[in-house]
């Protein structure tokens, strides 16, 4: 997708603050951070919103999780707790149609909102 900024991150279009990469996705520091931990995983192939992932994605969208839960325990929130949230469409408030997964710690957060 040549339009799409996670698709130019990923292809270093666009420089980002990148924590981790393997062969499916790319981590990297949100640019308008919403906790102290707030880091971005993002798959390498172009997947618009959860919407488009189907049986065929299910060990990519694990990955995601598990990748994010290390990166948890590796920067030292595992115990403290932490939140892995995947916003689809205008009701979540999704605003990069590039699927993505939001790991967030490093304070305490409400329940839900
Ligand atoms: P969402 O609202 O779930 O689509 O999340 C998009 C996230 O991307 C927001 O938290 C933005 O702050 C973040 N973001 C937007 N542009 C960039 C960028 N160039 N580098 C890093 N994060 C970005
Ligand atoms: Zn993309």
């Amino acid at each position: 997708m040549s339009d799409c900024l996670f698709c130019k991150i990923v292809s270093g279009q666009v420089p980002a603050k990148i924590v981790h990469q393997d062969d499916q996705c790319i981590a990297f520091l949100d640019i308008a951070p919403q906790a102290p931990t707030h880091v971005l995983f993002v798959p390498r192939r172009h997947l618009a919103s959860l919407n488009e992932a189907t049986v065929e994605e299910k060990e990519l969208l694990g990955h995601l999780m598990v990748t994010a839960s290390k990166y948890a325990r590796d920067n030292g929130i595992g115990e403290t707790g932490y939140r892995q949230v995947v916003n689809c469409n205008r009701d979540a408030g999704q605003t990069v149609f590039h699927l993505h997964l939001h790991l967030l710690g490093g304070r305490p957060m409400g329940h839900f909102g």
